[in-house]
Order: structure tokens, then C-alpha cells, then sequence
């Protein structure tokens, strides 16, 4: 379930500032990103593109 707003450009800004130290709820706050759907996103996506990327289809 999501409201499908597309979120994906925002992700490597997030990435950044949570890398940098900032609390992830915070730096969610001032995305814009309030509804709990796109915070889940957000807060449980692991990055595998450079480790699958490796392999040919
Ligand atoms: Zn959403």
C-alpha cells in the first residue's frame, strides 16, 4: 500500500544527510516526506544496484 507519489529523486539527499549524521526522522521532515508510506521507503531501503551490477544478464 502507498500513495505512489514518486520519492525517488529525493533518495540520494537523504542518503547524504542520514550518512552525515543527521537523525533520518528529521531530514524526512524536511523533504516534505510525512505520510508513513513514504517514510518506509525511505527508512527500510537497502542499496544493491553496486552489488548486482556487477553481473551480466
Ligand atoms: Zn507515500
Amino acid at each position: 500500500m502507498s500513495c505512489g507519489r514518486p520519492v525517488g529523486g529525493m533518495f540520494e539527499k537523504f542518503r547524504q544527510r542520514v550518512a552525515s549524521g543527521e537523525p533520518a526522522g528529521k531530514v524526512l521532515d524536511d523533504l516534505g516526506m510525512k505520510s508513513y508510506c513514504c517514510r518506509a521507503l525511505f527508512m527500510t531501503h537497502i542499496d544493491t544496484l553496486e552489488k548486482i551490477a556487477k553481473f551480466r544478464i
